[in-house]
Protein backbone atom coordinates (compact mmCIF):
# COMPACT_ATOMS: atom_id res chain seq x y z
CA UNK A 1 0.00 0.00 0.00
CA UNK A 2 2.82 2.23 0.95
CA UNK A 3 4.00 1.76 -2.73
CA UNK A 4 1.21 2.51 -4.16
CA UNK A 5 0.66 5.86 -2.23
CA UNK A 6 4.25 6.48 -3.43
CA UNK A 7 3.68 5.67 -6.85
CA UNK A 8 0.49 8.32 -6.81
CA UNK A 9 2.26 10.78 -5.42
CA UNK A 10 5.13 10.65 -8.40
CA UNK A 11 2.36 11.32 -10.55
CA UNK A 12 2.19 14.94 -12.05
CA UNK A 13 -0.54 14.94 -15.31
CA UNK A 14 0.06 17.97 -17.45
CA UNK A 15 -2.89 19.93 -18.51
CA UNK A 16 -1.38 21.94 -21.48
CA UNK A 17 1.88 20.91 -22.10
CA UNK A 18 2.31 23.90 -24.85
CA UNK A 19 2.23 26.29 -22.33
CA UNK A 20 5.29 27.60 -20.59
CA UNK A 21 4.13 27.35 -17.19
CA UNK A 22 2.11 23.99 -17.59
CA UNK A 23 -0.46 23.34 -14.52
CA UNK A 24 0.55 20.41 -12.34
CA UNK A 25 -2.06 18.51 -10.78
CA UNK A 26 -2.48 14.61 -9.68
CA UNK A 27 -5.88 13.29 -10.01
CA UNK A 28 -6.09 9.34 -8.63
CA UNK A 29 -8.19 7.96 -11.54
CA UNK A 30 -5.85 8.37 -13.71
CA UNK A 31 -3.15 6.46 -11.55
CA UNK A 32 -3.82 3.07 -13.34
CA UNK A 33 -2.75 4.23 -16.93
CA UNK A 34 -0.52 7.47 -16.47
CA UNK A 35 2.41 5.23 -13.64
CA UNK A 36 4.62 4.21 -15.95
CA UNK A 37 7.85 6.13 -15.27
CA UNK A 38 9.06 9.69 -14.39
CA UNK A 39 10.85 9.39 -17.28
CA UNK A 40 7.86 10.93 -18.86
CA UNK A 41 4.93 12.64 -18.20
CA UNK A 42 1.78 11.90 -19.82
CA UNK A 43 -0.79 13.88 -21.04
CA UNK A 44 -4.51 13.27 -19.89
CA UNK A 45 -5.43 10.45 -22.77
CA UNK A 46 -1.98 8.69 -21.56
CA UNK A 47 -0.16 10.22 -25.04
CA UNK A 48 3.69 10.21 -23.56
CA UNK A 49 4.28 14.18 -24.61
CA UNK A 50 7.61 15.26 -22.42
CA UNK A 51 10.45 13.95 -22.00
CA UNK A 52 13.16 14.55 -19.23
CA UNK A 53 16.40 15.87 -19.81
CA UNK A 54 19.62 13.40 -20.65
CA UNK A 55 21.21 14.13 -16.64
CA UNK A 56 17.78 12.35 -15.36
CA UNK A 57 18.53 9.28 -17.41
CA UNK A 58 22.26 8.92 -15.94
CA UNK A 59 23.49 5.81 -15.11
CA UNK A 60 26.11 5.99 -12.76
CA UNK A 61 28.99 3.84 -10.91
CA UNK A 62 26.52 2.86 -7.93
CA UNK A 63 23.82 1.69 -10.61
CA UNK A 64 26.48 -0.36 -12.28
CA UNK A 65 28.14 -1.76 -9.28
CA UNK A 66 24.40 -2.63 -8.37
CA UNK A 67 24.04 -4.49 -11.83
CA UNK A 68 27.48 -6.48 -11.21
CA UNK A 69 26.27 -7.86 -7.90
CA UNK A 70 22.84 -9.02 -9.44
CA UNK A 71 24.63 -10.54 -12.46
CA UNK A 72 26.46 -12.62 -9.69
CA UNK A 73 23.36 -13.43 -8.21
CA UNK A 74 21.80 -14.53 -11.30
CA UNK A 75 25.09 -16.89 -12.49
CA UNK A 76 24.96 -18.22 -8.54
CA UNK A 77 21.29 -19.25 -9.51
CA UNK A 78 22.48 -21.09 -12.74
CA UNK A 79 22.66 -18.89 -15.63
CA UNK A 80 25.69 -19.45 -17.92
CA UNK A 81 25.13 -17.89 -21.20
CA UNK A 82 27.93 -14.68 -21.24
CA UNK A 83 26.26 -12.75 -23.53
CA UNK A 84 23.00 -13.16 -21.28
CA UNK A 85 24.80 -12.18 -18.43
CA UNK A 86 26.67 -9.41 -20.05
CA UNK A 87 23.73 -7.62 -21.21
CA UNK A 88 21.99 -7.99 -17.68
CA UNK A 89 25.57 -6.51 -16.88
CA UNK A 90 24.94 -3.22 -19.73
CA UNK A 91 21.60 -2.64 -19.48
CA UNK A 92 19.97 0.04 -17.17
CA UNK A 93 17.15 -1.37 -15.61
CA UNK A 94 16.60 1.20 -13.21
CA UNK A 95 15.54 3.39 -16.39
CA UNK A 96 12.54 1.53 -16.98
CA UNK A 97 11.36 2.18 -13.70
CA UNK A 98 9.95 5.15 -11.88
CA UNK A 99 13.36 6.65 -10.13
CA UNK A 100 11.70 6.42 -6.62
CA UNK A 101 12.39 2.85 -7.03
CA UNK A 102 15.81 2.75 -7.23
CA UNK A 103 16.54 0.30 -4.04
CA UNK A 104 14.25 -2.25 -6.29
CA UNK A 105 15.47 -1.93 -9.83
CA UNK A 106 18.49 -4.13 -9.37
CA UNK A 107 16.89 -6.94 -7.06
CA UNK A 108 16.01 -10.01 -8.21
CA UNK A 109 12.71 -9.10 -8.25
CA UNK A 110 9.44 -8.41 -10.86
CA UNK A 111 8.06 -5.25 -10.34
CA UNK A 112 4.86 -3.36 -10.79
CA UNK A 113 5.13 -1.11 -13.78
CA UNK A 114 1.53 0.85 -15.29
CA UNK A 115 -1.29 -0.64 -16.69
CA UNK A 116 -1.46 -3.47 -13.99
CA UNK A 117 1.15 -5.01 -15.91
CA UNK A 118 4.83 -5.88 -14.37
CA UNK A 119 8.88 -5.75 -15.20
CA UNK A 120 9.65 -9.27 -15.44
CA UNK A 121 12.22 -10.85 -12.33
CA UNK A 122 15.94 -10.71 -13.99
CA UNK A 123 16.53 -14.13 -13.75
CA UNK A 124 13.39 -14.98 -15.52
CA UNK A 125 14.41 -12.36 -18.19
CA UNK A 126 18.28 -13.84 -18.10
CA UNK A 127 16.05 -17.71 -18.36
CA UNK A 128 14.38 -16.95 -21.19
CA UNK A 129 16.94 -15.41 -22.82
CA UNK A 130 19.28 -18.29 -22.55
CA UNK A 131 16.87 -20.45 -23.47
CA UNK A 132 16.44 -18.92 -27.16
CA UNK A 133 20.08 -20.01 -27.53
CA UNK A 134 20.10 -16.63 -29.61
CA UNK A 135 22.88 -15.74 -32.10
CA UNK A 136 23.88 -12.89 -33.45
CA UNK A 137 21.93 -11.05 -35.53
CA UNK A 138 18.35 -13.56 -35.58
CA UNK A 139 15.14 -12.07 -35.85
CA UNK A 140 13.37 -12.91 -32.52
CA UNK A 141 9.64 -11.88 -31.78
CA UNK A 142 8.63 -10.89 -28.39
CA UNK A 143 4.83 -10.98 -27.35
CA UNK A 144 4.35 -8.48 -24.47
CA UNK A 145 6.96 -5.30 -24.97
CA UNK A 146 6.15 -4.09 -21.25
CA UNK A 147 8.43 -2.16 -20.21
CA UNK A 148 10.96 -2.72 -22.70
CA UNK A 149 13.37 -4.26 -20.78
CA UNK A 150 13.67 -7.73 -22.30
CA UNK A 151 13.12 -6.20 -25.63
CA UNK A 152 16.18 -4.20 -24.71
CA UNK A 153 18.34 -7.33 -22.92
CA UNK A 154 17.86 -8.85 -26.69
CA UNK A 155 18.94 -6.14 -28.46
CA UNK A 156 21.76 -5.94 -26.14
CA UNK A 157 22.50 -9.57 -27.64
CA UNK A 158 22.94 -8.33 -31.12
CA UNK A 159 19.21 -9.75 -32.03
CA UNK A 160 17.17 -8.21 -34.33
CA UNK A 161 14.14 -7.10 -32.11
CA UNK A 162 10.22 -7.38 -33.31
CA UNK A 163 8.10 -6.29 -30.15
CA UNK A 164 4.20 -6.15 -29.66
CA UNK A 165 2.60 -5.00 -27.08
CA UNK A 166 -1.43 -4.68 -26.09
CA UNK A 167 -1.67 -1.67 -23.63
CA UNK A 168 -1.33 1.50 -25.64
CA UNK A 169 0.57 3.65 -22.93
CA UNK A 170 3.39 0.76 -22.23
CA UNK A 171 3.89 0.61 -26.36
CA UNK A 172 4.39 4.38 -26.46
CA UNK A 173 6.44 4.35 -23.10
CA UNK A 174 8.60 1.77 -24.97
CA UNK A 175 9.27 3.11 -27.85
CA UNK A 176 10.57 6.45 -26.68
CA UNK A 177 12.55 5.05 -24.07
CA UNK A 178 14.50 2.41 -25.66
CA UNK A 179 15.85 4.91 -28.72
CA UNK A 180 17.00 7.14 -26.27
CA UNK A 181 19.21 4.66 -24.56
CA UNK A 182 20.59 3.08 -28.18
CA UNK A 183 17.92 0.28 -28.31
CA UNK A 184 16.18 -0.10 -31.25
CA UNK A 185 13.93 -2.87 -31.60
CA UNK A 186 10.88 -2.36 -34.01
CA UNK A 187 7.93 -1.77 -31.87
CA UNK A 188 4.16 -2.84 -33.00
CA UNK A 189 0.52 -2.01 -30.78
CA UNK A 190 -1.39 -5.32 -31.28
CA UNK A 191 -2.72 -8.54 -30.09
CA UNK A 192 0.18 -10.38 -29.75
CA UNK A 193 -1.62 -13.81 -30.07
CA UNK A 194 -1.85 -13.38 -33.27
CA UNK A 195 2.14 -12.69 -33.77
CA UNK A 196 3.46 -10.45 -36.52
CA UNK A 197 2.22 -12.36 -40.07
CA UNK A 198 3.63 -10.05 -42.12
CA UNK A 199 7.10 -9.81 -40.42
CA UNK A 200 7.61 -13.30 -39.67
CA UNK A 201 9.01 -15.66 -39.83
CA UNK A 202 11.47 -15.57 -37.06
CA UNK A 203 14.23 -17.83 -35.37
CA UNK A 204 13.44 -17.23 -32.09
CA UNK A 205 9.77 -16.43 -30.27
CA UNK A 206 10.06 -15.01 -26.66
CA UNK A 207 6.34 -14.63 -24.91
CA UNK A 208 6.57 -12.85 -21.52
CA UNK A 209 2.96 -13.12 -20.33
CA UNK A 210 1.45 -16.46 -19.21
CA UNK A 211 -0.44 -18.10 -21.60
CA UNK A 212 -3.36 -20.34 -21.04
CA UNK A 213 -2.16 -22.07 -24.71
CA UNK A 214 0.73 -22.01 -27.29
CA UNK A 215 -1.12 -19.81 -29.63
CA UNK A 216 -1.44 -21.36 -33.07
CA UNK A 217 -0.75 -18.35 -35.20
CA UNK A 218 3.05 -17.98 -33.17
CA UNK A 219 3.76 -21.76 -34.08
CA UNK A 220 3.13 -20.90 -38.06
CA UNK A 221 5.46 -17.87 -37.66
CA UNK A 222 8.58 -19.75 -36.49
CA UNK A 223 11.04 -20.80 -38.73
CA UNK A 224 11.98 -24.59 -38.86
CA UNK A 225 15.14 -25.18 -36.19
CA UNK A 226 13.60 -22.16 -34.59
CA UNK A 227 12.85 -22.00 -30.65
CA UNK A 228 9.53 -20.55 -29.25
CA UNK A 229 9.91 -20.05 -25.09
CA UNK A 230 7.06 -19.35 -23.82
CA UNK A 231 5.02 -19.83 -19.98
CA UNK A 232 1.90 -21.31 -20.39
CA UNK A 233 -0.70 -22.20 -17.64
CA UNK A 234 -3.38 -21.12 -15.47
CA UNK A 235 -3.34 -17.43 -14.07
CA UNK A 236 -1.71 -18.53 -10.53
CA UNK A 237 1.36 -20.71 -11.98
CA UNK A 238 2.49 -21.35 -15.72
CA UNK A 239 5.07 -23.39 -16.67
CA UNK A 240 7.88 -22.53 -19.10
CA UNK A 241 8.04 -24.35 -22.38
CA UNK A 242 10.79 -24.70 -24.90
CA UNK A 243 9.42 -25.36 -28.29
CA UNK A 244 11.55 -26.19 -31.39
CA UNK A 245 10.32 -26.47 -34.50
CA UNK A 246 11.54 -29.56 -35.49
CA UNK A 247 9.85 -29.65 -39.56
CA UNK A 248 7.33 -28.18 -41.02
CA UNK A 249 4.14 -30.16 -38.75
CA UNK A 250 6.62 -31.56 -36.28
CA UNK A 251 7.01 -29.18 -32.78
CA UNK A 252 9.39 -30.76 -29.53
CA UNK A 253 7.98 -29.65 -26.61
CA UNK A 254 10.40 -29.31 -23.54
CA UNK A 255 9.14 -27.98 -19.73
CA UNK A 256 11.41 -25.97 -17.83
CA UNK A 257 9.97 -25.68 -14.85
CA UNK A 258 7.57 -22.93 -12.43
CA UNK A 259 6.89 -19.36 -13.23
CA UNK A 260 4.49 -16.79 -12.22
CA UNK A 261 3.93 -14.00 -15.12
CA UNK A 262 0.92 -11.98 -15.55
CA UNK A 263 -1.58 -13.04 -17.74
CA UNK A 264 -1.60 -12.70 -22.06
CA UNK A 265 -5.00 -11.49 -22.98
CA UNK A 266 -6.88 -11.35 -26.24
CA UNK A 267 -7.32 -8.04 -28.39
CA UNK A 268 -6.04 -4.26 -27.36
CA UNK A 269 -6.32 -1.92 -24.79
CA UNK A 270 -6.37 1.96 -25.83
N1 LIG B 1 8.75 -8.10 -21.37
C1 LIG B 1 8.23 -7.22 -20.38
C2 LIG B 1 7.32 -7.94 -19.40
C3 LIG B 1 6.01 -7.29 -19.39
S1 LIG B 1 4.71 -8.12 -18.57
C4 LIG B 1 9.31 -6.44 -19.67
O1 LIG B 1 10.50 -6.70 -19.89
O2 LIG B 1 9.00 -5.51 -18.90
C5 LIG B 1 3.78 -8.75 -19.94
C6 LIG B 1 3.30 -7.77 -20.96
O3 LIG B 1 2.54 -8.50 -21.92
C7 LIG B 1 2.37 -6.69 -20.41
O4 LIG B 1 2.87 -5.44 -20.76
C8 LIG B 1 1.05 -6.97 -21.13
O5 LIG B 1 0.31 -5.80 -21.42
C9 LIG B 1 1.51 -7.67 -22.38
N2 LIG B 1 0.51 -8.49 -23.04
C10 LIG B 1 -0.43 -9.30 -22.48
N3 LIG B 1 -1.17 -9.91 -23.44
C11 LIG B 1 -0.67 -9.47 -24.64
C12 LIG B 1 -1.02 -9.71 -26.00
N4 LIG B 1 -2.01 -10.53 -26.36
N5 LIG B 1 -0.30 -9.10 -26.96
C13 LIG B 1 0.72 -8.24 -26.64
N6 LIG B 1 1.08 -7.97 -25.38
C14 LIG B 1 0.40 -8.58 -24.39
Amino acid sequence: MMAVLNIMKQIYLYTNVSSSNPKCFYQPQYVDKALICDKFVLSLNSRIVFQLSKNQIEDTFMHKGLRRKLVEEIRQKGISDENVLAAIGSVPRHLFMDSSFLQFAYLDKAFPIAAGQTISQPYTVAFQSQSLQLKKFEKVLEVGTGSGYQAAILCCMGASVYTIERQKSLYEFAGKLLPGLGYRPHFFFGDGYLGLPTYGPFDKIIVTAGASFVPEPLKQQLKVGGIMVIPVGKSDLQIMKIITRVSENEYLEEDKGGFVFVPLLTGISD
